[in-house]
């Protein structure tokens, strides 16, 4: 094949009088080019890249994305659209030298979707079109193998019946199965042509039966059908979820791409296959993929068979091998980035059927990157937008310890490597019960699912497992590819381990597993372990990575903190690169078991000596983790709350005193634990509220408690002074929460300076310490230049500020969030990624009062979005100081907060919001 360089096309973007729907390619050239996504999806420009570049491609058309939501408006699209791809299949055939499902040499055609953002396997796809009862002669008599020609009809009926007229695809392969039973036949390819004729037959009535209409034989008719499936197919459930979770929007639709079929499965001189010019899962320089022999299009992604590496195609086709080296080669060159390409074999003819920037693992996204600038193909600047910030997490995920593996526990080591990582976990066995088992917030259970092979309909299933484990497939069946992209661990193709979904069962080696049961994988070697095997944690000074952050770092304007309530949470954060404790929830430190038992006492004294007797066991406790917290940071700042949540929360549950008592009082009515118990019940009575949320809590306690506040303005202040005595440098920030009111911010702020004079002359030393608070409601951020009279920092925590903009209680969103995202009420859960229209403006009026007032003020961020990276990218742009976040994000807010400082430095797109 002769190396012809790929041009650089540019866009047209003029306006034309009518829209251009549909953009051919074949015969050398294309209407398109690969700057077109918007367009024509990122399989539609690669399509018309690959073409312009003399690719063996074979021709076809794409609809363009503007017929989808043209369809998406009105149910369907215009008769312009219907006209111009008639006019393109005019020009395929005229090429082809074949019409569509006629003649003696039929054309068929692929249908497949192809949206702007890579969305494997979500929407539908449909092969062999052209196919009828006429046309599958004329196939069996040209290809002189009947068997084929059936095989693909019924694939076609198959797809087609299932993807536009909606039939479940359990009611063919119910028929499938039979006929094999029949035929006693192991294999699919064990049916010969006769028995296939027969599920054709039978496939026609299940369409029939179901459809209430028979088989389209008309193949332009066919075609129709099948493009506005595929157009619909942009809203079916997975494909929503997945853009959910992928942050695509909605309103993009999908192109369609119709291409004339090249077959793999025309015997042992054919094949299909895919491959990255990478390692996705490494990222080392290494040709990687897998083919199958004789076989067709989805086989091989779908993980039915296990396909074979595709470094053995150099033994069995040399030819065919280096042709695919050097093309895929030069299309890395070509798009500077790895590629993740198909291919099919058609009578040992090469042709090339996808290529685009392929999916990876962080770990290889940032080997990849650092490569790449090493080979001069891209620049520093470019690498540090090469790794998405969520992925950095592949670097903190914890590995087996291998120390606790013995060899009798290891189920298999056969396993493939798909994703990193380690995944400890009970069984279960289909994604809804993945969904059911795993839980939420304190009641999350790690589940790890097991199938035979995953499919896109098992996409919700995967989300919330901590580990994927199929017995089929290979490394890019779906299975693999999802679960990098969602950094999360998966061996795939355990070809020892049986799965049985509908017995519920998993076996190995002669064991038996059922749901529930525990097992450990290792996403990094490919082994399976019985039982629960004990993890470590990863290190995060791997040289690469280390690379890649001096080389965003120096573009990073904001700080970045981790919300840390203890010590060891505090010195790993550091070790992560934070710049500091941006939230020290000090509730959290009076749950430990020894000192809930003051806390009780302090909230059952029903008068101020009783209470301030408890607050004073308290507080040489308080003061002990306070000074753990100021060495760990060593002179960094150390942004301490005041307490915060209602006080019942640190009692026992009303229902669970009220069991008690009821057993106590008919079993020892006389003891005296029940006439402390109906005490606490009493008191657990008086503190009940309706809205706790938005009650007795945040500054309002310390208000009506003053004494809470002094004990902890006196735990801080003395912590500092002692650490400082120690020659360890100290900045506390000492932080009121919810405030809504100037006069309260002066209130609590009083009581802490008070202290602090009070302790500096105590104590013969002084300590530099600020008072500020935290921005939770609306109202303080209309007040914000109030506030800020008397609050030396802002931190907003958003958590509480999203719950009171929007008023959705935090906890309870659950119950209506997931029909709020399927019906696009809202495109992302407001508590992950923040509502910029609404609490961002609510956020960026706060800023500019209070700096108006307090020019300098510090502003962070301390609630959950402080480590989204599209949150992160807001809050460089509204001109924060610094974002807080939990330890194990503060290495995806640093990199996300680079890459935000570098894409306004160097105005390009950071990407964040598709
Ligand atoms: C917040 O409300 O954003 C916050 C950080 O506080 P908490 O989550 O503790 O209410
Ligand atoms: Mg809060």
């Amino acid at each position: 094949m002769a190396t012809t360089t790929l041009p650089e096309t540019e866009i047209v973007t003029s306006k034309k009088p009518s829209t251009k729907y549909v953009y051919f390619f074949g015969g050398g050239k294309a209407d398109g080019n690969g700057k077109m996504k918007d367009e024509l999806g990122g399989k539609g420009a690669g399509l018309a890249e690959m073409t312009n570049a003399a690719l063996p491609v074979p021709p076809g058309f794409t609809i363009q994305t503007e017929a989808c939501r043209e369809f998406m408006r009105h149910n369907q699209v215009s008769g312009e659209v219907d006209r111009q791809m008639e006019e393109a299949l005019k020009h395929l055939e005229e090429l082809q030298g074949q019409k569509l499902g006629k003649g003696e040499n039929p054309l068929l055609v692929s249908v497949r979707s192809g949206a702007k953002f890579s969305m494997p396997g979500m929407m539908d796809t449909i092969l062999n079109l052209g196919l009828n009862d006429q046309s599958v002669e004329a196939l069996a008599k040209r290809t002189n193998n009947p068997r084929f020609a059936y095989d693909s009809y019924r694939r076609l009926i198959q797809m087609f019946g299932n993807v536009v007229l909606e039939i479940e695809k359990a009611e063919f392969e119910k028929v499938f199965d039979a006929k094999k039973k029949q035929r006693k036949a192991k294999l699919d390819t064990d049916l010969d042509a006769k028995a296939l004729q027969g599920v054709i037959t039978e496939y026609k009535k299940v369409v029939k039966k179901h459809a209430k209409r028979d088989f389209p034989q008309d193949a332009h008719e066919q075609l129709v059908m099948a493009r506005d499936a595929v157009f619909r197919s942009w809203n079916n459930e997975r494909a929503g979820h997945y853009r959910r979770i992928n942050n695509i929007s909605d309103d993009l639709g999908t192109a369609v791409n119709v291409q004339a079929m090249v077959f793999g499965n025309l015997g042992d001189t054919s094949g299909t296959g895919v491959g990255f010019t990478r390692n996705p899962a490494t990222g080392n320089k290494e040709f990687y993929g897998e083919f199958l022999l004789n076989a067709q299009g989805e086989d091989v992604v779908s993980g039915v068979r296990t396909p074979v590496h595709i470094l053995q195609l150099e033994k069995i086709m040399p030819e065919v091998y280096n042709q695919l080296r050097e093309i895929t080669t030069r299309l890395e060159k070509h798009y500077r980035d790895m590629q993740d390409f198909e291919f099919t074999i058609q009578d040992g003819k090469l042709y090339m059927l996808q290529t685009r920037n392929g999916k990876r693992t962080g770990r290889a996204a940032v080997r990849v990157a650092i490569q790449m600038v090493e080979e001069g193909l891209i620049t520093k600047e470019e690498a540090i937008f090469r790794v998405e910030p969520n992925q950095l997490y592949d670097f903190l995920v914890p590995r087996l310890d291998e120390n606790d593996i013995r060899p009798e526990n290891v189920l298999t080591d056969k396993g493939l490597p798909a994703s990193p990582g380690a995944a400890v976990g009970q069984i279960v066995f289909t994604a809804d019960e993945a969904v059911e088992k795993a839980g939420h917030g304190a009641k999350k259970n790690p589940v790890i699912l097991v199938r035979g092979e995953t499919t896109p309909e098992d996409i919700h299933g995967m989300e919330v497992a901590v580990g994927i484990l199929t017995s089929r497939g290979g490394m890019t069946s779906h299975a693999a590819v999802v679960t990098r992209g969602m950094g999360k661990c998966c061996v795939a193709g355990a070809g020892e381990v049986q799965v049985d979904e509908h017995a519920r069962e998993m076996r190995v080696k002669g064991q038996v597993f059922k749901d529930g049961d525990w097992i450990s994988l290792d996403g990094t070697t490919g082994r399976v372990m019985k039982g629960k095997l004990k993890t470590v944690d990863a290190s995060q000074d791997d040289p690469e990575l280390q690379t890649l952050m001096g080389w965003a770092e120096p573009f990073r304007k904001i700080g970045v903190r981790a919300n840390a309530d203890i010590p060891r949470d505090a010195i790993q954060a550091r070790a992560f690169g934070a710049e500091g404790i941006g939230l020290c929830r000090t509730e959290h430190m009076f749950f430990a078991e020894k000192r809930i038992p003051h806390m009780r006492a302090m909230i059952m004294a029903d008068n101020e000596k009783d209470r301030r007797a408890a607050l004073k066991k308290l507080l040489p406790m308080q003061r002990e983790d306070f000074a753990g917290l100021f060495r760990a940071m060593a002179g960094l700042p150390v942004t301490i709350r005041l307490l915060d949540p209602p006080l019942h929360e640190f009692l026992p549950k009303r229902e669970e005193l009220m069991v008690e008592i009821a057993v106590l009082q008919a079993t020892k009515p006389k003891s005296p634990k029940l006439k402390e118990l109906k005490k606490i019940l009493r008191r657990v009575e008086e503190l009940h509220e309706f809205n706790p949320m938005l009650g007795h809590r945040g500054c309002r306690l310390g208000i009506t408690y003053p004494e809470i506040t002094e004990m902890q303005a006196r735990a801080i202040i003395e912590a500092a002074v002692a650490v400082e005595k120690e020659d360890v440098k100290t900045h506390a920030e000492v932080m009121i929460p919810l405030t809504a009111t100037l006069k309260e911010m002066q209130n609590q702020a009083a009581i802490v300076r008070r202290v602090a004079d009070e302790v500096f002359k105590e104590k013969g030393k002084t300590v530099h310490y600020l008072v500020g608070t935290m921005i939770e409601l609306p109202r303080a951020c209309l007040i914000a230049g109030e506030i800020a009279k008397e609050a030396e920092f802002f931190s907003f925590g958003t958590n509480d500020l999203t719950q009171t903009t929007f008023g959705f209680s935090r906890d309870d969103i659950n119950k209506v969030l997931p029909t709020y995202l399927a019906e696009g009420i809202l495109k992302q859960d407001p508590f992950a990624v923040i509502d910029r229209e609404g609490v961002g403006e609510l956020v960026r009026i706060g800023i500019e009062r209070g700096r108006k007032t307090r020019p300098g003020l510090e502003v962070g961020i301390c609630g959950e979005h402080g480590g989204d990276p599209s949150s992160v990218e807001f809050c460089h742009q509204v001109g924060m100081d610094y974002v807080a976040c939990s330890p194990f994000r503060v290495l995806t807010a640093r990199l996300a907060a680079a890459q935000a400082g570098a894409s306004e430095k160097l105005k390009v797109e950071g990407g964040r919001t598709k």
